[in-house]
């Protein structure tokens, strides 16, 4: 029976799940996954984890719960920096130790710290590293990790045609089929940037379903894994200093792109309550599009008890006030 490697659907799981899926099974093992986000997942992460914490750290600690009898090991990287420049939020640095800590009978947990400050040579360490829990053959290892890269350039291609995450691990596996946006984008009368971290805007339940819901009502949406490394870098005189944070930084770059791009007619920050980053990402956004007089934008914090009601009306009332502005002009 091959081993089971367990990821919580959620968190990394919406940036990095094809590549560490391809790299377990090539070595023979299984990945399972948590559910699907759903109220009693939220419930039992918020019952056990400390008041303060963000709404996606109580999310993960539910759908730990959810897998820990499903896996033989749980795979949680500790995840420092990957571009060797920005350093992800402390609570991903922290998030193996505070899972141990916190729940009880969980597998064991496969925790490699992946900081590649530390130059190209690390990844090769981190990568054996991880594979030795499966085989002790090195060349195994890089073939597996090769074959993984090829299927995680898939993903990110498929991310950049406008896909969430969630439906391209499905065309990736074969549960859907690839969508043309370029076709749609001649009906659609409004486009908007949704931006926010891919965890919070990828996650069905966590959004709501809010691109779909985007699309839904005739609006072309664009987010920031639309754009390349390239486009991103091209904001960065625009900043004093560029933001810490990994996901921070790609989010107000990518506001930054689409305001200077001038096509959108809206930008809707998507954030998560108690998020630390946030408050200044937000703060720039908010700053940026104040000196664009033509581009809206709106914040739509997601806490634990937020109801899909309030999101859509929010949603249906930006939409109806674009369309009416764009009627007057
Ligand atoms: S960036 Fe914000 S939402 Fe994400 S883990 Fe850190 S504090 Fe939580």
């Amino acid at each position: 029976m091959s081993v089971k490697i367990g990821i919580p659907k959620t968190l990394s799981y919406y940036v990095y799940y094809p590549l560490w899926k391809k790299f377990f099974t090539e070595l023979g093992a299984e990945v399972v996954v948590s559910d699907n986000t759903s109220r009693p997942i939220i419930d039992a992460g918020v019952k056990e984890t400390v008041n303060d914490a963000c709404v996606p750290i109580k999310l993960f600690h539910g759908h730990s719960l959810d897998l820990k009898d499903k896996a033989d090991y749980f795979f949680i990287p500790r995840l420092v920096s990957v571009d060797g420049e920005h350093i992800y939020c402390p609570k991903f640095l922290g998030l193996p130790d505070m899972v141990k800590n916190t729940l009880k009978d969980l597998p064991e947990i496969l925790a490699p710290r992946i900081d590649l400050r530390k130059g190209k040579l690390e990844l090769i360490k981190v990568v054996y590293k991880i594979g030795s829990v499966l085989t002790k053959n090195p060349l195994k290892i890089y073939s597996a990790f090769k074959k993984a890269k090829a299927y995680f350039k898939r993903f990110n291609s498929l991310l950049s045609e406008g896909h969430t995450a969630v439906e391209a691990i499905d065309v990736l596996e074969g549960n859907e089929e690839r969508k043309d946006f370029d076709s749609q984008e001649q009906e659609r009368d409004l486009k908007i940037a949704v931006l926010g971290y891919p965890y919070i805007i990828y996650d069905p339940y966590v959004s709501v379903n809010m691109i779909q819901k985007l699309r839904d009502l005739n609006v072309e949406v664009v987010t920031a894994d639309m754009l390349t490394d390239e486009e991103l870098t091209a904001q960065s005189h625009k900043l004093f200093k560029e933001p810490f944070w990994t996901f921070s930084d790609q989010v107000v770059k990518a506001g930054y792109h689409y305001y200077q791009e001038g096509e959108i007619d809206g930008l809707i920050h998507v954030t998560a309550f108690g998020c630390g980053p946030d408050f200044m990402v937000g703060k720039l956004l908010n700053l940026g599009a104040e000196v664009e007089d033509d581009i809206s934008f709106i914040t739509l914090t997601i806490d634990e008890h937020t109801g899909e009601a309030g999101i859509v009306t929010r949603l249906e009332a930006f939409i109806d006030m674009l369309r009416l502005r764009r009627k007057r002009a």
